[in-house]
């Protein structure tokens, strides 16, 4: 926050002198934890560059195709700059995946293929997929198709279950599901090194099972992917990181050949595949977009450092601490209330670029059971690489905040956070001693 944005911008806001000095004091403080950040951007920008340049990628890819779209060279070689780059042996990357759960969908459905179970080796699933999962009888289900589900829960320490890991595994030919962010749960995210470790001990117990990671909000955070931790498959949406802010809609999988075209499948049919499908629109922003991610991710994360110093300066818990290691986008602040969740969420939607004037609500969700609240006025609906943050309204009334185009504009959601919490007075007492 220099002298000219404060008198610019935020004095013109009535925001309190008091909470521009703690901006000013957080950003002091965390400047050698973003400056490590540098160097992950200019290692995963140069695997991406390595990756396009090893596809071939040519002008004629960024043009779309129409009809079947057999032949489409632009989704071909895209398919081949995310395998690359992301180690795999094959990769499908389509902006007809409607979400993120639509892609971890097609990829979990096809891995099943003559399995006997599913074990979730990370607690409950992300909200959005529990009715994927669903149960016996529910139709189109995992477990409606009869396949028996396991879920093995985490310690508080995000710590997964090993020894039961192991028994499940070694009794069955099993798919394991592995979700690598937090999701909504105040826990923390399990590194690649975390993965790694895992899948050590379920390749030790059977080789023969199938590894699926839900790699969403992870990619480019660290200098691997999980599939160079052995997973078998990993998934994403475009609308986070890999999307690098460009992409509209869409989501990848990438991993073993064959599986990836199981999944294809599912997300086409047996028979089309992975060769069918066209995008009238062209692929421009989906190659823009990966190739701006490791930058943008950079971004996000500078963002989150100094945001997690900022509250946690202000008297709230965060996780993670802003000298931790990350291993996804996600900023937990703890805040203890509803008010201040709202209050929060104000902040960053009058932060945005796009609606700032409106008022976020908590309200249900397809897919999600508890009421949620999201703030984020962003270019791409929904987008949660842009600057957003969300919350399920529940105990311990936590927000996670992610996202950013530009580290700037972290910086400046979260002052208008902290501002809208201090007009309604619910900053916490500590802060007035400041
Ligand atoms: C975002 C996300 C998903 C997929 O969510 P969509 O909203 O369907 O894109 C799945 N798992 C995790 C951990 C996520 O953060």
């Amino acid at each position: 926050m220099d002298p000219r944005t404060i008198d610019f911008f935020l004095r013109g806001y009535g925001m309190d002198p008091n909470l521009m000095d703690t901006a000013v004091r957080a950003m002091e403080r965390v400047q050698r934890a973003q400056a490590k950040i540098e160097s992950l951007v200019s290692y995963n920008q140069a695997r991406v560059l390595e990756a396009f340049h090893y596809a071939r990628v040519s002008e004629r890819c960024l043009f779309g195709s129409s009809g079947y779209g057999y032949g489409d060279e632009g989704r071909d070689v895209l398919d081949r700059v995310y395998a690359r780059a992301f180690k795999a042996e094959a990769a499908l990357v389509r902006q007809q995946f409607v979400s993120g759960t639509h892609a971890i969908a097609c990829a979990l459905f096809g891995a099943m293929h003559g399995r006997d179970m599913l074990v979730c080796a990370t607690g409950a699933p992300y909200d959005s997929l529990l009715p994927v999962i669903g149960k016996p009888g529910a139709p189109g289900t995992i477990a409606g198709m009869g396949y028996p589900v396991g879920v093995l829960e985490l310690d508080e320490a995000g710590t997964v279950d090993i020894p039961r890991l192991r028994e499940a595994v070694s009794k069955s030919r099993s798919v394991v599901f592995i979700q690598r962010s937090c999701g909504y749960e105040w826990r923390p995210s399990l590194s690649v090194s975390d993965i790694s470790q895992v899948i050590s001990e379920i390749r030790a117990s059977n080789p023969d099972t199938v590894v699926v990671v839900d790699n969403c909000y992870g990619e480019f955070v660290e200098d691997m992917e999980p599939l160079e931790a052995g997973a078998d498959l990993i998934c994403g949406s475009l609308i986070k990181n890999p999307g690098g802010g460009l992409c509209t809609s869409g989501g990848y999988i990438a991993g073993k050949a064959e599986l990836v075209e199981l999944a294809a499948e599912r997300l086409t049919c047996p028979g089309n595949g992975s060769y069918v499908g066209s995008n009238a629109a062209g692929y421009r922003h989906m190659y823009q977009g990966f190739f701006m991610a490791p930058m943008v991710v950079g971004q996000a994360l500078k963002g989150a450092i100094f945001a997690s110093r900022f509250f946690e300066e202000i008297g709230f818990d965060v996780l993670p601490h802003f000298s931790a290691p990350r291993t996804d986008i996600i900023q937990g602040v703890k805040l203890g209330s509803p008010d201040r969740v709202l209050a929060f969420c104000r902040g960053i939607q009058r932060a945005s670029a796009v609606d700032s004037f409106v008022r976020p609500v908590p309200s249900d969700l397809p897919g999600y059971d508890k009421q949620v609240v999201m703030a984020g006025g962003t270019f791409v609906q929904g987008s949660s690489i842009e600057l957003s943050a969300d919350a399920p309204m529940r105990e311990p009334f936590a927000v996670y905040l992610q996202g950013g185009l530009t580290t700037q504009h972290v910086m400046l959601g979260a002052l208008f956070a902290a501002h809208e919490m201090a007009k309604g007075e619910l900053l916490p007492v500590a802060d007035a001693e400041n």
